[in-house]
């Protein structure tokens, strides 16, 4: 083993000969050098020696005898150098060579062989061969730094938690996408390698009309940065921020998207989560500011309802009252969509009613905040249909536990299913415990308010309550020609009451006393309690004091004076009143009530039953009473007399015609004249039993004159507003002239007015009578504001013109004018003229000028009792 090294300006190359003949080895080391090799060799012969080479000389060639005398032989050399060094090139070279040992040595690997006469080849042979192991090292190099960035890469996208993905434009196809697609899109590469159309196909429905611009536009060259959702096959969905760049082959055409695509899924939630528990909190501080401003619970719930609608964006709100006895829950404030639908109805929470086992009963019974993150699966809803109908997918039913257990609810709908987690239900229970707190305290401010304004006994407005209503009553009343009457009660024998039967009679008595005074005022006023015995009451009122007066007399009094039984006990209390009235005694509610009590303490000192502070009005209303009771009993004892003034024609000046006159005889008084009496008889009522007898009378004076022999002209009889107003006003009239047939023509009298308050009522009811052969006057034309066209509507007979116009007649144009105008339109509507009050020749020239029917007037005749009329008659 000779190493011999050749020096050549190549590479040194060393060379393995396996040669039993040194002169055949000679041979082709001569060969090498003289093409100019740089070459070192190692002859060797034996096995070990050709194994121990390989080892430690590392041959760059190997060259090879194909026999050997030993027991080694070439093809042994080959194999083991294939095993050995399988890139080293393996030349025979050998003086025969069998065709078929060749092929059977180039299927074992050799690299060639050559003929040992033919050693000329040798060269060519072995430089192809060393070119080849270049050629086949640089390409091994190339390859493994290829595979080695290959699998850098590989390494670096799988590591990555995006999903990197190659796309090709045309034919459309996946060409790479990264191993993050299992985590992300829950589907394996091979799958989206598989199906180009999976792309599109995981976006999220709602989505993909996004997802499919944003690709147009990568397609068209431009960016692709989208957030979208993708659906997973498990059905879950999951945020994805993707970013994709075209590209461009060498023409500029698109032919690939590159693209990344991130899992944003967890910073969505939470932006999501954090935009909720930002809403939840705006609710939160609105109606905790609402709870400090407001005082009222209907308002408070109607906030609630606002302020989670506009600042915590919930779709729907609601508050419910929860009637303990029923266990019903009654919508009681709501706002947002479908506010009026049937899941904002009255409800039962109780375990056993058919929908009271749903998230509302159990908040209620449960007394925790219940949610229902998903309508459409949620077993504890009944029907979502309602909700659905509305896009509300969540809800939460926020019990209000105040200090006697749960009062309500309040119920929050969201658009968005999942809105409700622990967060936010915390916060949210925060809520209600604040709601449910202010509760609380306005239950006890009301309390409270209850027992500062109100008598405990008998729940009537205490005196600061009542000083408070009259004082808004006055305010009221200022520059109106209202009044404000307060009036001070006493009853009389309270104090006894109090002892003889005991202190518990005594309230039930007040109690009685206060629901009495309550059924006499009614409406109309106020009652209060100021102190033990000591009631009040206060009117608003337009009326006059003799009405005021008789509203105590006839109603107040009369109640409390009716006999009441108390512990089975008759009791009879007489009970006192004292007036006072608003401007005149007293500017302000306080002084009021002082004279009410002076006019009261007047009142129990005098006897009397009330008094006005005012003196003068005691007077003017005491007279007004007197007068009212006596005319009570004119009537029954037959006080009343009719006069009867003649009614001339002016053309031949004979009687044609008398008027009933009304007069009372009083006992006491004297003759009175009606213009006296007939008002209180209006205010009272009594007009209507006064009207009939005067119409009746008439009849029987006209009767009596006829029994005499007398045949009295028609006769009219004055009728008032409030006899007209009767319902019944016509069939009176009708049977009181059926009654007496043959007493001749009886007619009445109306003022335009009364007939004016009613044009159609009116009408029908003279129409009526105008059927039964009575004949309709209109008294005093002129006084009033009616037109003659009206009145030619009306079956109307007769015109009396007012006396005021015939008085000034002679001496005012206008006047002369307005009676000129009246006769002549009267006749136009075939009407008959009389004049009133004519006193004068004068007066009754003018008259006849002006072809005026009738005159009536001192100066025929002055209104006289009917025995004297009946002189007069023929
Ligand atoms: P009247 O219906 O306008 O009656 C005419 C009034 O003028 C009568 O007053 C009569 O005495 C008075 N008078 C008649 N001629 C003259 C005259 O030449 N000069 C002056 N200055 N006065 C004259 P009297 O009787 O005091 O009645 C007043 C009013 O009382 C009546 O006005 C009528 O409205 C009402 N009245 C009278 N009797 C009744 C009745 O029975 N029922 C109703 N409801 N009212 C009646
Ligand atoms: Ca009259
Ligand atoms: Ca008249």
């Amino acid at each position: 083993m000779i190493d011999t090294t050749v020096a050549s300006d190549g590479a040194l190359l060393r060379v393995l000969m396996v040669e039993d003949a040194p002169a055949d080895a000679e041979l082709c080391e001569r060969e090498l050098k003289r093409a100019g090799l740089r070459i070192v060799t190692r002859c060797v012969d034996t096995r070990p020696a050709y194994e121990q080479a390989l080892d430690d000389f590392m041959p760059d060639l190997i060259i090879s005898d194909f026999s050997l005398p030993t027991a080694f032989d070439g093809l042994t050399a080959l194999d083991l150098a294939r095993m050995h060094s399988p890139d080293v090139p393996f030349v025979f070279v050998s003086g025969t060579i069998g065709e078929e040992r060749a092929v059977e040595a180039m299927k074992r690997g050799a690299t060639d062989y050559v003929l040992k006469d033919r050693l000329n080849r040798l060269v060519p042979v072995i430089e192809r061969a060393l070119h080849e192991v270049e050629e086949r090292h640089a390409r091994r190099v190339a390859e493994e730094e290829l595979g080695e960035t290959q699998r850098r890469l590989n390494s670096i996208l799988s590591s990555l938690s995006d999903v990197v993905s190659s796309y090709a434009v045309a034919p459309p196809g996946m060409l790479y996408m990264s191993e993050a697609a299992e985590n992300v899109y829950g589907r394996s590469t091979a799958d989206f390698l598989a199906s180009p159309e999976l792309r599109v196909g995981i976006v999220h429905p709602e989505d993909r009309g996004a997802y499919e611009a944003a690709w147009q536009k990568v397609l068209e060259g431009g960016r692709f940065d989208l957030e979208y959702r993708v659906v997973r096959p498990d059905g879950t969905e999951r945020w994805i921020h993707g970013r994709g760049t075209p590209a461009r082959d060498a023409g500029g055409a698109v032919v690939r998207i590159d693209s990344l695509a991130r899992d944003v899924t967890s910073r969505r939630t939470n932006e999501e989560r954090i935009a909720r528990l930002t809403r939840i909190q705006a609710v939160l501080s609105g109606i905790n500011a609402a709870i400090v401003r407001l005082k009222d619970k209907q308002q408070l719930y109607e906030e609630v309802c606002r302020i989670a609608i506009e600042e915590g964006q919930f779709q729907l709100a609601w508050v419910g009252e929860l009637d303990k006895a029923t266990h019903e829950v009654n919508p009681v404030a709501r706002r947002g969509v479908g506010d009026s639908h049937a899941h904002v109805g009255k409800r039962s929470a109780s375990a056993d009613a058919p929908r009271g086992g749903g998230a509302l009963g159990l908040a209620v019974r449960s007394q925790q905040a219940v949610a229902v993150n998903d309508v459409r699966t949620d077993p504890r809803v009944g029907k979502p249909g309602a909700a659905l109908a509305h896009g509300l997918l969540s809800f939460a039913v926020l019990p209000l536990i105040t200090e006697d257990g749960v009062s309500g609810v309040v119920v929050l709908y969201a658009a968005e299913t999942d809105f409700f987690d622990a967060d936010e239900l915390r916060l949210l229970s925060d809520l209600a415990g604040n709601i449910s707190f202010a509760l609380d305290s306005m239950n006890k401010a009301a309390k409270l308010d209850h027992l500062a304004y109100y008598d405990a006994l008998t729940g009537l407005p205490n005196r600061s309550l009542f000083y408070d209503r009259v004082g808004q009553s006055i305010a009221r009343a200022s520059g109106t020609d209202q009044k404000v009457a307060v009036v001070a009660l006493d009853l009389e024998r309270f104090r006894t009451v109090n002892e003889t039967l005991g202190v518990a009679a005594g309230d039930a008595f007040l109690k009685r006393t206060a629901e009495r005074l309550l059924n006499a005022v009614g409406e109309g006023g106020t009652v209060a309690r100021l102190s033990a015995d000591r009631f009040t009451l206060s009117f608003s009122h337009s009326m006059g004091e003799v009405d005021l007066a008789r509203l105590l007399q006839d109603r107040v009094l009369a109640a409390l004076e009716a006999p009441v039984s108390i512990g089975g006990q008759e009791l009879c209390v007489p009970a006192k009143a004292g007036i006072a009235i608003h401007p005149a005694d007293g500017a302000a509610a306080e002084a009021l009530v002082l004279n009410a009590e002076a006019a009261l303490n007047s009142a129990k000192r005098s006897g009397t039953r009330f008094l006005f502070y005012a003196r003068q009005m005691n007077a003017r209303v005491a007279e007004k009473l007197k007068l009212e009771n006596e005319l009570r009993s004119a009537l029954r004892d037959n006080q009343f007399i009719l006069y009867y003034q003649t009614r001339v024609a002016l053309a031949t000046g004979k009687v044609c015609g008398l008027e009933a006159l009304i007069r009372w005889r009083s006992p006491t008084r004297g003759m009175v004249m009606p213009g006296e009496f007939i008002p209180v008889l209006e205010e009272t009522g009594m007009i209507l039993d006064v009207g009939r007898w005067a119409f009746t009378q008439a009849a029987a004076d006209a009767a009596a004159w006829r029994g005499k022999g007398l045949t009295p002209p028609p006769i009219g009889v004055n009728v008032s507003a409030i006899q007209l107003k009767q319902p019944n006003f016509v069939e009176d009239m009708i049977k009181a002239m059926q009654d007496r047939t043959g007493v001749g023509k009886i007619d009445i009298e109306l003022t335009e007015s009364m007939i004016m308050e009613d044009v159609q009522g009116s009408g029908s009811k003279l129409s009526a009578i105008r059927a039964a052969g009575i004949g309709i006057a209109i008294d005093d034309f002129g006084t009033g504001y009616s037109s003659l066209s009206y009145l030619a509507r009306l079956p109307i007979d007769t015109l009396k013109i007012d006396q005021s116009f015939i008085r000034e007649m002679n001496t005012s144009p206008e006047h002369l004018a307005i009676v000129t105008t009246v006769i002549s339109l009267a006749h136009s509507l075939k009407m008959n003229v009389v004049a009133e009050g004519v006193e004068t020749e004068e007066q009754a020239g003018l008259l006849r000028l002006l072809r005026c029917d009738e005159a009536q007037g001192y100066l025929y005749s002055r209104p006289q009792p009917p025995d004297v009329v009946a002189g007069t008659l023929s």
